[in-house]
């Protein structure tokens, strides 16, 4: 195992998300809406993500999982931690 402990999750924060312009975080915005259609999870503030998502998401930007994360930590959207998340892939 890590020492740094065990990978930590890719969490968006749902108000800078809400924030941001459209042009930008549209596309995400809409897949975030739709997961948390699908568990029926309407009141947070955050939302955990699989790994799994992030990878179909930086298809949809055109970019790498670890150029999107970077992206996603300069617009607040990740914390810095979400970095180690995406070592894995
Ligand atoms: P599913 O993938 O068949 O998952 C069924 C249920 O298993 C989920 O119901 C949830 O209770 C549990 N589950 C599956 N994977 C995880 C996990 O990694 N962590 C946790 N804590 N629980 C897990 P739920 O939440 O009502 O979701 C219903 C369906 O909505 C899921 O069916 C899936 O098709 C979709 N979904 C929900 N959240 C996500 C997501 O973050 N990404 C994707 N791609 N689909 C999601
Ligand atoms: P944590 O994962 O560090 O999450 C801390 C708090 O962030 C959660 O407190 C919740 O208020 C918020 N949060 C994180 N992800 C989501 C999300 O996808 N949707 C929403 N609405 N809020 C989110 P909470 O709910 O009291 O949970 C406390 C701790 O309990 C979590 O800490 C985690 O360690 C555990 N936990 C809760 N739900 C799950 C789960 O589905 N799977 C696993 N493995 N642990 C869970
Ligand atoms: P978590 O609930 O702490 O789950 C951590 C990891 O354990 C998941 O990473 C996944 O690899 C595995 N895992 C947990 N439950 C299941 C399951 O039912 N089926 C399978 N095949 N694997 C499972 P992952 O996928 O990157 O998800 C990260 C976090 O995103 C989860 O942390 C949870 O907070 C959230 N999440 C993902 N999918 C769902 C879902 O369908 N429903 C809900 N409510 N939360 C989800």
């Amino acid at each position: 195992p890590s020492p740094l402990g065990p990978t930590p999750k890719l969490v968006i924060d749902l108000e800078r998300l809400a924030a941001l312009p459209k042009e930008k975080a549209g596309a995400l915005a809409r897949y975030a809406a739709t997961i948390q259609s699908q568990r029926g999870d309407y009141n947070g503030k955050v939302l955990s993500i699989r790994q799994e998502d992030l990878r179909s998401l930086a298809v949809i930007y055109d970019k790498s999982p670890s150029e999107l994360t970077e992206e996603l930590i300069s617009w607040g959207v990740l914390d810095a931690e979400a970095r180690r998340a995406v070592e894995s892939f």
